[in-house]
């Protein structure tokens, strides 16, 4: 039976920490109470007689059934100086395939177990070398696909947002120790105005804070997945020439005929370390044919979808009252950056501008000439700023997942809750939700929660991690 993360705990496990493939060199570790006969019975250093100082890098010989198996560098983690907080072999072979094989065929061979995905995390986790918030941000890290979203997985990793739950926590354990003793006193003694208003103020406080952390994990996942920029305009306003002129090479068609980009055309970019989807869609008037009509409506599921319209006008044309209220339609309620573009032609009338402005209530505007490449480092600046406001730059950002995610939300809505039900003055409810609370907390940094979940989130992660 295979076993799972959580139930071969004595095991000493073995995995390559890098992937498959030739490489400059391979990284495989051991960690688990094997490591230090291993190091003793297979390894010989060609400089010392023996591995004297933990943590220290030795080259020499890996030996197998009495004869040199693989020239490596090795060094050995004495517990729980380790990543893992285990006695840990971190050995640096050739970096061919079949290297990589050997050495992790030796490791099995003297008892090893081959290491599940996430397990080294796991047991880093298990043994109290980080919370689960940190581990979590380990597997971000490893994904992050951007500057941004590395930034903020590293101060994950570092612990500020664990500190953040930790005072929470302590914020919410000191108000509910107030209300337990005031429901203990209240039973002989009169009521204290003063107090309960004390109360009120602590909890509103506790609410604003879980806002915020929901908040900031609202803006996180737009650094994670990128801000969702849809290109809208009228056909041949230059819209497809302005996403390869972004992108840098020619991705989507653009001709001279009008409405050449019948569907949707979407590529993950990323500009000054930001990550963004770039979406190109057809022109806003299409709908003659049933195939212009799915475009059209494609195109307005894109609309509605993103988190910026990049709204692309052919400056050099002035703007019909119609195609102007199309415009309007659009970009009603949404992040809106209008573009004037084809401005080699003729500099866009200022009287469209300013008309479109006005209607649109945007001020968020850039000249472009997008075939010359004209006004396009503009433009990313641009981008750039709004990301930036959108998703709360490199600082006022969460990167969580999914599950703390959920429970932050559930939260920011029982300290809601708690703070209604004290100012009305129930706060025997009160305090119940402050317990809850408490849970919430303690799920998120992984004090108390189900090996199934653990076995998930750790599931998630590559081998060798
Ligand atoms: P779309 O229908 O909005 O995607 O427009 P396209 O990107 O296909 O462009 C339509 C036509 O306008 C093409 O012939 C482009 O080369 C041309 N075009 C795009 N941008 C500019 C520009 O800034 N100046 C000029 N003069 N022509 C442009």
């Amino acid at each position: 039976m295979v076993k799972g993360i959580l139930q071969g705990l004595d095991d000493t496990i073995v995995a390559p920490l890098t992937p498959p493939g030739s490489a400059g060199v391979h990284v495989i570790r051991v960690s688990g109470k094997l490591s230090r006969g291993i190091l003793s019975k297979c390894f010989r250093p060609e400089k010392a007689r023996r591995v004297k100082t933990p943590w220290r890098q030795y080259l020499g010989w890996l030996w197998r059934g009495g004869t040199p198996h693989e020239k490596v560098v090795l060094s050995y983690m004495r517990e729980p100086r380790s990543y893992t907080g285990e006695d840990c072999l971190e050995i640096h072979c050739h970096g061919g395939v079949a290297s990589r094989r050997a050495v992790v065929e030796l490791m099995l061979a003297r008892g090893c177990r081959a290491a599940l995905p996430g397990e080294f995390t796991a047991r880093a986790f298990l043994r109290g070398k980080m919370d689960l918030v940190q581990a979590e941000a380990v597997a971000e890290i490893v994904s992050a696909a951007s500057e941004a979203n590395r930034q903020q997985a590293l101060k994950q990793l570092r612990g500020e947002f664990s500190q953040e739950l930790l005072g929470l926590a302590s914020a919410v354990g000191g108000v509910l120790a107030e209300i337990e003793a005031r429901l203990d006193l209240l039973l002989g003694e009169g009521e204290s105005a003063g107090a309960a208003g004390r109360l009120a103020r602590s909890l509103a406080k506790i609410a604003r804070q879980a806002a915020a952390m929901c908040r900031a994990a609202r803006r996180g996942v737009l650094l994670r997945q990128g801000l969702r920029c849809a290109i809208v305009g009228f056909s041949n306003a230059g819209k497809s020439t302005l996403f390869n002129a972004l992108l840098g090479e020619d991705r989507a068609i653009t001709s001279a005929q009008r409405g050449t980009t019948r569907d949707v055309v979407i590529e993950r970019l990323e500009m000054m370390g930001r990550q963004y989807l770039l979406v190109d869609t057809a022109g806003l008037e299409l709908a003659g044919s049933k195939l212009e009509r799915m475009a059209a409506e494609r195109s307005e599921i894109e609309i509605e979808r993103a988190d910026l319209l990049l709204l692309v006008i052919d400056g050099s044309r002035s703007l019909s009252k119609k195609k102007e209220a199309a415009l309007v339609r659009a970009g009603k309620d949404k992040t809106v950056l209008v573009i004037y573009n084809k401005a080699d032609l003729r500099r866009p009338l200022a009287k469209d501008a300013a008309r479109l402005a006005v209607v649109l209530g945007v001020k968020d505007k850039v000249v472009t000439a997008a075939k010359q490449g004209r006004g396009i480092a503009a433009l990313r600046r641009m981008l750039a700023g709004i990301f930036d406001r959108e998703a709360g730059g490199y600082s006022g950002a969460l990167v969580v997942s999914e599950r703390q995610g959920e429970l932050l939300r559930a939260l920011a809505t029982a300290s809601v809750r708690a703070r209604d039900l004290a100012r009305r003055e129930q706060e025997e409810l009160a305090a119940e939700e402050l317990r809850g609370m408490l849970e919430t907390l303690a799920a998120l940094r992984g004090e108390k929660v189900s090996d199934g979940v653990l076995e998930e989130i750790f599931g998630r992660f590559c081998v060798g991690k």
